[in-house]
């Protein structure tokens, strides 16, 4: 028989059964208006999934790398100067392609355990006489430290600078499970993948873009061709798509918004909330720590564990998968051997992030952590059973 048990990693995530039927789809013929029937309601969804009425919703046939690169490559030019933060391997990615495409970059460290430095950022952009700095970059969740950053609090910083920089925000694994507000935190480029909050498989690249990031796309150099907004928002304005559209991935993320809208977005967050506090509870009753150094830069998503001194997470992350079969996130960069990651993030119920939990302390048991048995399952128990949720699942509303 071929099982499989839920997956632990923060992305890709868990694939529920009636989104897998969904994307099973035969082809159709993506110039007729099948196509554009499916396709205009999943722009308007991602649009009330990121909180915004100015900005244009753009998807490209790719994933959330590809959208950071739509999104430097379509409004800044070579030798741009852009101020971007590192404090996990994402932001660290983002930082190497900005530097790849001949920009300026200037980078702020922070502690992987922090989130976005707030005074640096501040001393940057008032340092910034001439109001050089084209774009300011911030990751919104750093998956590989289970570190979420306050944006809004950036774009105060550019409000109270008075800088005209843009804000360019990676959302890829809180857009769709964590708190969210494009319009309202002024961003000019929101950016998310398809297989994270959405549940899907890898495959999209999903965007959103401001009438400002649009204004700069006017000028910007950089070259582009795949990913050149202006070919894409021409072509759907017409009712099409400049190449051939991943047509079964838009069609399951049309469903997708439609299962997340209907559970309530402010629910999903609760539901991620809740869940990431099971876990937390777990963890602290081990007596281990996070990576990330304060309650308030807790992720929702995902929450990287911190071995004890002479364990290795990636060991863990490999037992665990060898002996129980379940996934979970080994430890990347500066934190490779030191956490593991246990993602908690789209379809889950506190069920089963019990199982996950279970599975840890199977495997810590077993690699002969000093942690005590069923000590951070009965914590998680014991918080899921005093916090139960209205919606509960997926699976409690289709009941
Ligand atoms: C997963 C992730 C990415 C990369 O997305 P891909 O879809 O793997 O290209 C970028 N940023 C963050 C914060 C992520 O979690």
């Amino acid at each position: 028989m071929s099982m499989q048990n839920p997956v632990f990693i923060p992305g890709p995530t868990n694939i529920p059964d009636e989104l897998r039927r969904e994307i099973d789809f035969g082809t159709i013929d993506h110039r007729s208006s099948v196509f554009n029937e499916m396709f205009q309601p999943a722009l308007a969804g991602v649009k009330r999934i990121l909180k915004t009425t100015t900005a244009e919703a753009l998807i490209f046939p790719s994933t959330g790398t590809g959208a950071w690169e739509a999104a430097i490559t379509n409004t800044l030019s070579p030798g741009d100067k852009v101020l971007i933060g590192r404090w996990g391997m994402f932001s660290h990615r983002w930082i190497d392609m900005c530097q790849r495409h001949g920009l300026k970059v200037i980078i702020v460290e922070a502690k992987w355990g922090k989130g976005v430095p707030l005074d640096a950022y501040a001393a940057a952009l008032y340092g910034d006489r001439d109001q050089d700095i084209k774009a300011v970059m911030v990751t919104h969740n750093e998956t590989a430290t289970g570190v979420k950053s306050d944006i809004a609090a950036v774009r105060e910083l550019l409000t109270k600078a008075k800088h005209p920089a843009m804000l360019l925000v990676d959302g890829v694994s809180s857009i769709a499970s964590m708190d969210f507000r494009m319009d309202e935190w002024g961003v000019d480029i929101a950016i998310t993948g398809s297989q994270k909050g959405f549940m899907l498989p890898p495959g999209l690249a999903i965007l959103g873009v401001s009438p400002k990031a649009l204004a700069a796309m006017e000028t910007a150099k950089l070259p582009r061709t795949f990913f050149d907004f202006r070919d894409m928002l021409n072509t759907n304005a017409a009712g099409g798509f400049p190449y051939t559209p991943p047509v079964q991935l838009i069609r399951g993320l049309n469903h997708a918004i439609g299962m997340l809208e209907n559970e309530g977005l402010e629910n999903v967050f609760a539901r991620h909330h809740r869940l990431a506090q099971g876990v937390r509870e777990a963890v602290s009753a081990w007596g281990l720590k996070l990576c990330a150094n304060s309650p308030d830069l807790y992720s929702d998503t995902v929450s990287a564990v911190v071995v004890p001194a002479k364990f290795d997470g990636t060991k863990f992350v490999t037992h665990a998968a060898e002996k129980y079969g379940v996934a979970f996130g080994v430890g990347l960069g500066e934190v490779a051997g030191k956490v593991f990651r246990i993602g908690h993030l789209g379809m889950l119920t506190d069920v089963m992030v019990c199982s996950g939990l279970s599975a840890a302390e199977m495997t810590m048991r077993d690699l002969k952590f000093p942690i005590a048995a069923g000590s951070g399952v009965a914590a998680a128990q014991e918080y899921f059973r005093k916090n139960e949720a209205e919606k509960l699942s997926p699976l409690k509303d289709a009941a």
